[in-house]
């Protein structure tokens, strides 16, 4: 094959030229590099929220790439048919890929790297999603790691690949091949008004998330190891997770940036490093485990009495259950597009253990609203509070919102910004979302719909019941 014929780069969630694998080897040869997005209906569904800071993601990198006098090609259909007809077009003699290992997309890619090789073309995928690929992270007897102490030491003691150079040169094409419009996808219209509020809470593009790093480098890994939880200092988290979830930033970049500062070996740094890596734990089990975000990851959870969609999950969703910490929380989530870690384990646990609500019915909302949506950390994090995940906190561990409340808002700001339309700041919740969505004064009940000791002495006895398999 010709060294200059044209390299197909097929992008997916690794929207950077920073550290991209796929993309370096393609430029290294030389020859004209053809930069390519294909919605794919088969594993492409996404929720409203992450499909719209999809478009986001595109649109940026479409410009950035211009910039560089490339161009970010867009089909729509199976990928299979959509890259063999750029191939057709292009003259193409080689696809690369960085690899994601959501389950559905590794089969997909799979048979779409056979079949490429069949049609005698060089199709190659590449690592850097993750610090380490999920099977270079191993226990002794060569089984994937259930725990993540010992995954993280594991993990902690190996090398990281440093990140690869973004590269200098895209070479075009003599010929573009044509580009589908963004604007016909349509990827943001299930956010209708709501898009225009979540946009002026996300960072997009490359450029902002290597910012956001430095800026808190800097700045907050100071305490992050103390102030991580709380609630009523956003910033004291780095907030990576949104252009992490679209490839926008490498984890390796993360990873060596830190360990290239003054902060390197700290304890806010060590934490935070630590942290980084819950999200390559929670891909390493999404691999072994493919189902996790369908199926209870430990056995034994199948007879658990969970209720499915009902009016109580509903009042969650809308922040409407009574209970200041939840509907502040749950308000947040549908505003920013965002939550919190925090309110995220104590939404959770309030869902699964007081209302008793099935883990799934959960995941699927966040999987609706979160504009860091990431299929392996929200099905780990959903099973890790519910209690039938890997590594999961105990079932009787039922966070009590108040107490967690006096902890890690302690003089309410929090709460304040998302449930007092009077409160401070540019992102009032109240005076931020739209009247329709009946979420104004005096909408929220005046008492939870069950109380806190009710709701937990339910919960155990509903586990008691399930393990003695009454
Ligand atoms: P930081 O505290 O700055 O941490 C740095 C990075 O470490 C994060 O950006 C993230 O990549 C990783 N990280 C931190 N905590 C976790 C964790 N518990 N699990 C996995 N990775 C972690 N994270 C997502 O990215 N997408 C999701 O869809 C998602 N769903 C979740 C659902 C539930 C029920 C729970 C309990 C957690 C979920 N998380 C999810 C994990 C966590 O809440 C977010 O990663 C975190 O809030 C992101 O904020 P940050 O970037 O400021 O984190």
């Amino acid at each position: 094959m010709s060294t200059t014929s044209p390299t197909l780069v097929w992008f997916r969630r690794d929207f950077r030229l920073d550290d991209n694998g796929a993309l370096a080897a393609a430029a290294e040869k030389g020859g004209p590099v053809v930069p390519v997005f294909i919605l794919d209906p088969d594993v492409d569904q996404l929720g409203a929220a992450p499909a719209w800071r999809l478009e986001q993601a595109i649109e940026h990198f479409g410009a950035v790439l211009e910039g560089m006098g490339s161009r970010l090609i867009l089909r729509r259909g199976k990928a299979l048919d959509m890259l063999r007809d750029l191939v057709a077009e292009t003259g193409a003699g080689a696809v690369h890929w960085n690899r994601y290992y959501q389950p559905q997309v590794v089969a997909r890619d799979r048979e779409v790297k056979a079949a490429l090789k069949e049609d005698g073309l060089e199709a190659c995928s590449f690592d850097g999603m993750v610090l380490r690929d999920p099977w270079e992270v191993r226990t002794q007897s060569g089984d994937p790691y259930r725990v993540y102490s010992p995954f993280w030491k594991s993990l902690r003691g190996m090398d990281i690949p440093a990140p690869r150079d973004p590269p200098g040169a895209l070479p075009a094409p003599d010929t573009w091949p044509e580009s589908e419009r963004l604007a016909d996808w349509g990827l943001g219209g299930a956010m209708n008004r709501g898009a225009e509020i979540v946009a002026g809470h996300a960072r997009i593009g490359e450029a902002a998330a290597r910012d956001r790093l430095d800026e808190f480098l800097d700045g907050s890994v100071a305490r992050y190891a103390a102030d991580r939880n709380r609630l009523d200092r956003p910033d004291a988290t780095s907030g990576l997770s949104e252009p992490l979830a679209w490839g926008e930033i490498s984890p390796r970049r993360i990873f060596h940036t830190v360990q290239g500062r003054d902060a390197a070996g700290t304890k806010g740094a060590e934490k935070f490093l630590s942290e980084l890596g819950w999200r390559d734990f929670a891909w390493h089990i999404h691999h072994s485990f493919p189902a996790l975000a369908e199926e209870n990851w430990s056995d034994g959870w199948d007879n658990f009495p969970w209720r499915e969609e009902n009016d109580d999950a509903e009042a969650w969703q809308r922040g409407l259950t009574g209970e200041e910490m939840v509907d502040a929380a749950m308000r947040e989530l549908y505003v920013t597009g965002r939550m919190h870690n925090r309110a995220r384990m104590l939404v959770a646990s309030y869902l699964t253990k007081h209302y008793l609500v099935h883990w799934r019915v959960g995941l699927r909302w966040f999987e609706h609203c979160l504009i860091d949506w990431d299929p392996a950390s929200n099905g780990m994090g959903w099973q890790w509070v519910a209690g039938s995940g890997p590594d999961a906190a105990p079932y009787f561990r039922v966070f009590n919102p108040a107490l967690q409340a006096e902890k890690f808002d302690p003089k309410g700001s929090y709460r304040r910004l998302y449930l007092d339309p009077e409160a401070d700041g540019a992102n009032a919740f109240l005076r931020a979302v739209p009247r329709s969505w009946g979420l104004g004064e005096g909408a929220r009940p005046d008492t939870p719909r069950i109380s806190l000791k009710d709701g937990r002495d339910r919960a155990l006895g509903a586990y008691e019941a399930m393990k003695s398999g009454r």
